[in-house]
């Protein structure tokens, strides 16, 4: 079931202006309790590929190499921060919370890979992006959804059924549903949520548009592990004029609010444009996210692409290394210890290719086709059509155009 996009939804009257809402207590853990959780946390991974593969020859070459891989993906940075969230730790948003058993399963492949390379492409997914609608109420700058915004459906509640059970069959246990704006279709959301194995963490990219108390705590309960929140300027004006809509900023606070009430991890998404790229900027939305509860603030990069295309709207190789210096100071310096973890994929993306392109992740779009990534839109096979392995396989061996793509 989806909600028609007839007119831009009407809001409550008692708005609650920028800035009133009180400060929310924060996920971030350091120091002594994060070293803590850290070391338990690769005891029990030591523990489970020892159960798995107790040949002492094959466990110590499991280990290293996971040990290895932890040093490459994280460009040998050690963890200096977690997000500790309705009893679970998160250190990313695109990797599986600990504990939980599937938090395992990267572990899994990585050892069938070094041991029995009995592991094909399909199953080598580690996440995967799914466009959920075409629906969306706002008009956003950068949205890479453009052309396709607001056409008529073709997925059905059936079809996203079953093309969330042939990645779940696989054993992939990272999703995140964007489109289009997820929550018009809330309804839909949830029954899937509701009849999805739990074997998965499960997010959403949203607006914030109709993330109500109700919806929050309903998605929570159908399984949702977190919610990751547009929010492209700390000014509520200049943020609304970025959206198309006039009270775009306070969906985002009201969805910050109701996340967090209903225990659900909290990310802030900003498209860092070249006017905003300024230390005091990137300071005070850091601030912002903090007080409205965050976990984790995705830095994303503006790409040529759906409304922008066309634009010369990239970063200069100034803004990349400001945004980098950036991101090494927020989640390396103990001055900066209590503010939300910073995700910043450009970076990687740069030092060691893309996880894109069915290398680590791929995007089905909202017609069902495996794409790169919701930027590089490559259709692909229909992912419930023969032939994926054999797609993923091309995807990746022509990569996305941008960067190298993640051997
Ligand atoms: S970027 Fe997202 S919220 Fe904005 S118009 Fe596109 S789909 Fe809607």
């Amino acid at each position: 079931m989806e909600t028609e996009i007839t007119e831009r939804p009407a809001l409550k009257k008692e708005r609650t202006p920028a800035g009133n809402i009180p400060a929310m207590s924060s996920p971030v853990i350091t120091g002594r309790r994060k070293t803590m959780v850290v070391i338990r946390m690769w005891l029990s991974v030591a523990f489970f590929i020892y159960r798995k593969f107790p040949n002492p020859v094959h466990f110590y070459r499991i280990l290293s190499k996971v040990i290895g891989l932890k040093n490459r993906l994280t460009i040998n940075n050690s963890i200096q921060k977690l997000a500790e969230v309705d009893g679970r730790f998160f250190f990313n948003i695109n990797n599986n919370g600990w504990p939980a058993k599937h938090f395992n399963r990267l572990f899994e492949i990585e050892a069938r890979i070094i041991v029995r390379k009995d592991v094909s492409n399909f199953e080598n997914l580690r996440m995967v992006l799914i466009g959920l609608t075409k629906k969306c109420p706002l008009k956003c700058e950068h949205c890479y959804e453009w052309n396709e915004l607001n056409k008529k459906e073709t997925l059905s509640l059936s079809d996203h059924r079953k093309i969330l059970q042939k990645f779940q069959d696989a054993g992939i246990s990272q999703f995140q549903f964007g489109g289009g704006e997820p929550m018009t279709r809330v309804h839909d959301l949830i029954e899937l949520l509701s009849t999805a194995k739990k074997s998965a963490d499960f997010w959403i990219s949203t607006s914030g548009f109709n993330f109500t108390e109700e919806n929050a705590f309903k998605l929570k309960k159908a399984g949702l592990t977190g919610v990751a929140i547009s929010l492209d300027h700390f000014d509520p004006a200049l943020h609304n004029v970025f959206r198309g809509y006039k009270d775009a900023y306070h969906w985002v606070e009201q969805a910050a609010v109701n996340a967090h009430k209903a225990k659900l991890v909290t990310a802030f998404s900003i498209c860092v444009t070249r006017s905003f790229c300024t230390e005091s900027n990137l300071l005070q939305y850091m601030l912002l996210a903090k007080k409205l509860g965050a976990s984790f603030v995705q830095f994303l990069e503006p790409r040529s692409v759906g409304n922008y295309e066309g634009k010369d709207v990239s970063l200069h190789p100034e803004h990349e290394k400001m945004l980098e210096d950036f991101y090494f100071k927020m989640n390396n310096d103990p001055a900066f210890r209590d503010m939300p973890i910073v995700i910043y994929h450009g970076y990687r993306q740069r030092l060691i290719g893309c996880a894109g392109a069915g290398s680590r992740y791929l995007y089905v779009d909202t017609d069902g086709y495996m794409t790169s990534c919701p930027f590089c839109r490559n259709k692909t096979t229909h992912v419930l059509d023969e032939g994926v392995e054999e797609s993923i396989l091309k995807m990746k061996a022509e990569g996305c155009g941008k960067f190298e793509i993640l051997t």
